[in-house]
């Protein structure tokens, strides 16, 4: 299903009119309004990677592009950078249309998962870079990179060479580097993903910080679901170069369109199974050895016999009561201890793995029997593509 975002302007408008040879001056950060892709596509030969993409930025957004590899989120990125031409669709800065411009000319800050820093140069050197390009004044180059170092908080490593830095350290100079020109758009491409896990959090909060007190519209992409939850404003879920569904964190945490943004969102378990009877707001879905009770989530009422994925969250898997009623039987594979619980990894008959979370001392080996609140279990219609592979 392709979604388009809700084109509502809202943000910082300044309403000063962008001037110079390109849409894009030296200092127009606060000058977007509204960055605007239609129905862009990009195909590699016979491959479409990037089916028809809507979406519109507003002026100062934090948008996350989400989606397993390969499904298309650096290809959408190149796009809107300019490093890859679009085979079809448009794109247009407050109202200009840039895909037809080499990226210098779209003046966009990109930050990369390697940082891609001047080795020979000084932290403040590479901050300065770009400034200096564009020809901007020494005075006031010192004044922006002091402010942007002060910002990522590297004042006291100016001097030093990105080889005598850590890894967040080089990732924050590469960020002062992107934002020192006050770009209309900032791209970063998973920039944390070379980190080690406590540094990535960190460097998470950092972002939001920075963005927070810039307040630069920027895209970023990631196969992270807990970053681009814990860092934008709407996130893009894309799956198979299509759109799976745009919304904030909370629409998608708590009304996730179809299983692909379930099981990012952190539906761990997935059923495929039948639909046994349906009434206005209930589903029971059978199949594979498991009965369960389930709450509709389709464009359409669902009828006895559609083939349908019921969605759950481990946390809302429970051991059933002794004697009471249980939807599925499975046996304990892998228990892990998680401080005040137990995550379990179980096995049904039939094949079909099951994870839940259980304050309970559960055993490898162990039959436990369980049971999902109908209104936690989500069941979504099966994509005829998808049950036809
Ligand atoms: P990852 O997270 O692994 O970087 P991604 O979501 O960014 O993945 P893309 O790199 O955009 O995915 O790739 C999307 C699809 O396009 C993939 O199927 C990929 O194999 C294909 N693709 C990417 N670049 C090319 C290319 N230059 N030529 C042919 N196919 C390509």
């Amino acid at each position: 299903m392709t979604q388009t975002a809700s084109d509502q302007k809202s943000g910082p408008a300044s309403g000063a009119p962008v001037d110079g040879p390109s849409p894009v001056a030296d200092r127009p950060g606060s000058q977007l309004r509204e960055l605007r892709l239609e129905g862009v596509t990009r195909a590699y030969g016979a491959h479409t990677a990037l089916q028809p993409l809507d979406l519109t930025l507003r002026g100062g957004e934090f948008v996350a592009l989400l989606g397993p590899s390969g499904c298309g989120k650096t290809t959408a990125l190149n796009c809107l950078a300019g490093l890859l031409p679009l085979t079809g669709g448009q794109i247009t800065l407050d109202g200009q249309r840039i895909d037809t411009l080499p990226p210098e000319k779209r003046g966009f800050g990109m930050v990369f998962q390697n940082y891609a820093l001047f080795p020979h140069l000084s932290v403040r050197a590479n901050v300065a870079f770009g400034l200096k390009m564009r020809k901007v004044g020494k005075a006031e180059t010192e004044r922006r990179v002091d402010e942007v170092l002060r910002l990522v908080r590297l004042g006291e490593h100016a001097r030093k060479h990105p080889g005598q830095l850590s890894g967040g350290q080089q990732q924050r100079v590469a960020i002062a580097r992107a934002i020192v020109l006050e770009p209309p758009l900032v791209l970063m491409d998973e920039p944390l993903s070379n980190l080690d896990a406590a540094l990535r959090l960190e460097m998470r909060t950092e972002i939001r910080r920075i963005h927070q007190q810039f307040g630069l519209t920027t895209l970023y992409v990631t196969h992270d679901q807990e970053e681009a939850l814990s860092l934008a404003d709407r996130l893009v879920v894309l799956h198979e170069g299509r759109v799976s569904q745009i919304g904030t964190p909370a629409d998608l945490y708590e009304h996730p369109a179809d299983p692909h943004v379930a099981a990012f969102m952190g539906y761990r378990n997935l059923f495929h199974l039948e639909v046994a009877s349906a009434d206005g707001d209930g589903v029971l879905a059978r199949g594979r050895g498991m009965a369960m009770q389930g709450t509709p989530v389709a464009d359409r009422r669902l009828v006895e016999g559609d083939r349908v994925v019921v969605a759950i969250r481990p946390e809302d898997v429970h051991l059933a009561q002794d004697g009471g009623r249980a939807d599925v039987e499975a046996v304990a594979e892998i228990v892990e201890y998680h401080g005040r619980q137990f995550h379990v990894e179980a096995l049904t008959r039939e094949g079909d793995r099951i994870h839940f979370t259980t304050a309970a001392s559960v055993r490898p080996h162990d039959t436990v029997s369980l049971t999902i609140p109908a209104e936690r279990a989500m069941v979504f219609l099966q994509d005829p593509r998808e049950a036809a592979a």
